[in-house]
């Protein structure tokens, strides 16, 4: 059968959380690091893990990373997550073409939908679910599998394959997403790539990354579909 594991990312993909992601990150800094958000250098969230963006949080603020305050700096982030994704000074949206594709990929068996972001299990579960398109996706890798991008492919697949009962080829999975991280960590497990221009990366700039394709956005569902099933 044609089986196609299609891994999407989520922010700058999907959908765009309004800086309420930003925000709570640095809330959680002030509130469990003691740093005050202008003290800290800008974050660069393009395409990274949370656990790489923390433990930069932690070194920036001076402070040791030590489990427990790792732990209690995800709690004040998520909480914080939380209150920002359903504020209106930070209303967020989801993406052109999103909806309406997954909903068309959901209809067709062939497809299997999973996860590969660096957003926390929790953190990718608040966002998704405030913009409704949680129950489109089985599993998936997260910020919790490696601070490295590269390593959480390799665990999205085996979790897609334990969801689905089907084993992939590298030939058959295919990375969503609107970064030069994400590119690279499809290439790095052999993988396809399709690249999105609605994050922080503009179409020239993702052309050097040498994505398999490369899309302004997922409005087109229709061509979508169909690029993900030609073979070359
Ligand atoms: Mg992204």
């Amino acid at each position: 059968m044609n089986q196609r594991l299609l891994l999407f990312d989520i922010d700058g993909t999907l959908l765009d959380t309004g800086g309420a992601g930003g925000s709570a990150l640095l809330d959680a800094a002030e509130e469990v690091l003691e740093v005050k958000r202008e003290n800290l250098p800008p974050l660069d969230l393009a395409g990274a893990t949370d656990g790489a963006v923390i433990r930069k949080l932690f070194a920036d603020a001076g402070r040791s990373y030590e489990e427990s305050k790792v732990e209690a700096y995800c709690f004040s982030y998520l909480g914080h997550l939380r209150r920002r994704l359903h504020h209106e000074d930070s209303p967020g949206k989801l993406l052109p073409g999103v909806v309406s594709l997954l909903a068309q990929l959901a209809m067709d068996d062939r497809f299997a939908i999973g996860l590969l972001t660096g957003n926390l299990r929790q953190g990718a579960k608040l966002k998704l679910e405030r913009f409704e398109i949680a129950h489109y996706f089985q599993e998936g890798g997260f910020g919790e599998d490696g601070e490295h991008r590269n390593l959480l492919g390799p665990v999205a697949v085996t979790r897609m394959e334990a969801a689905t009962s089907y084993k992939f080829r590298p030939d058959q999975v295919i990375v969503i997403g609107d970064t030069p991280k994400d590119i690279a960590c499809a290439h790095a497990m052999g993988a396809r790539c399709v690249a999105v221009a609605t994050g922080k990366f503009e179409r020239a700039a993702l052309q050097a990354y040498q994505a398999w394709a490369l899309l302004d956005d997922l409005s087109e569902v229709e061509q979508v579909k169909e690029l993900l099933f030609r073979q070359d």
